[in-house]
């Protein structure tokens, strides 16, 4: 088969790689989409890769081939997702159906042979079946999606709650969403950006507030009685951003971190007397998953996704690029051009059979 392998910093090329081969328990994934993850990025820059060389990618759908010896759940032709993460269910944490927290666990796309190649062979557990009117780049999109449900059940029940989402990646366009679906009486998203607050309306969201208003904290409060937010939901993982939730909160709120950090975190003296002052209650949530595995994550997405309440909008993707030109990803990334969006590698999808 063919795959776009990662050889080094920014290099990427579409060249042959070894079929994975089905085995019992097993099932055989052809690859549709895949999207290129905020995760991805310092593993195509910056020696962020366990191994070289490596085919990435986690975030992807397609549509089974085979299945093994003992699979009872898959059939050729069904419409899939993947769950990257492989836990081994058998420690503490899997039991407890912490399965994000496994430290055993293998990860298809980062320590395993990802969806930047045709072909990906995972646990028959791992292909969750999709609606078949769902867009392959669609499906590429439900990875992030469990990632948004499980921020927002950390933090705790939603309904009839206000929430604020700082944001407009990915992840913040769908916590956005999956907030007003799961019951939030109000949904707030905050960014700099103009562009992708109008995003944020468009798919959803009750108000929205630009970051760069220096008012926008007061702003914000109007929004709320005076009160701060019931739940706030950091997607960025910076600096800034992060004060941004110590403040919007509102005294015993919780704020989930969903956002990883991308450098230092440093709070002052005064931005750290707010958790005491409010006594909030502040979360972090990784990855996505709940028991029994993979959870229901991967169905409510399917569902919402056909029925219109998940809004597609093409501005939640950046860029299709075709999976033959990889560097066109890679020029992308060297150029320095900010990425709103994902960026989704397709895969030639015509062979499909019914
Ligand atoms: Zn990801
Ligand atoms: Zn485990």
């Amino acid at each position: 088969m063919k795959a776009a392998v990662l050889h080094g910093n920014y290099d990427l090329r579409y060249e042959e790689w070894p079929e994975p081969q089905v085995k019992p328990g097993y099932v055989k994934m052809k690859v549709c989409a895949c999207g290129v993850c905020g995760s991805d990025m310092p593993r195509i820059t910056s020696n962020g890769a366990h191994y070289y060389p490596i085919v990435l990618g986690h975030e992807f759908s397609g549509y089974i081939t085979e299945v093994g010896e003992g699979v009872t759940s898959l059939k050729p032709g069904d419409h899939t997702a993947a769950v990257p993460l492989v836990p081994c269910l058998e420690c503490e944490d899997c039991k407890k159906g912490y399965y994000s927290l496994c430290k055993h666990y293998s990860f298809i796309g980062s320590r395993e042979q990802g969806g930047y190649g045709e072909y990906v062979v995972l646990p028959e557990k791992n292909a969750v079946k999709i609606d078949d009117s769902i867009p392959w780049e669609v499906g590429a999109l439900f990875e992030p999606s469990s990632v948004a449900i499980h921020g927002i059940r950390q933090a705790g029940d939603i309904k009839g709650k206000t929430a604020a989402v700082i944001g407009c990646g990915i992840i913040g366009i769908l916590t956005a969403q999956w907030a007003r679906i799961l019951g939030a009486s109000k949904v707030v998203v905050f960014n700099r950006n103009e562009k992708r607050l109008e995003l944020a309306k468009r798919t959803g969201a009750d108000e929205t507030v630009t970051t760069k208003d220096e008012f926008f904290v007061e702003k914000a409060y109007e929004l709320t009685e005076g009160r701060g937010f019931d739940f706030v939901y950091e997607c960025v993982g910076a600096q800034p951003t992060i004060v941004q939730a110590l403040k919007l909160v509102a005294n015993h709120g919780t704020i989930c971190m969903i956002g990883t950090p991308k450098g230092e975190v440093t709070l002052t003296q005064r931005e750290w007397e707010y958790i005491n002052r409010k006594e909030c209650f502040i979360t972090g949530s990784w990855m996505s998953g709940c028991a029994p595995f993979p959870g229901d994550e991967w169905q409510m997405t399917s569902e919402c996704f056909a029925d219109g309440r998940l809004i597609f909008d093409p501005e939640m993707l950046y860029k299709k690029v075709p999976v033959t030109h990889p560097e066109e990803v890679t020029e992308i990334l060297k150029s320095g051009e900010p990425v709103n969006g994902r960026i989704v590698l397709m895969h030639e999808a015509s062979e499909e059979k019914e």
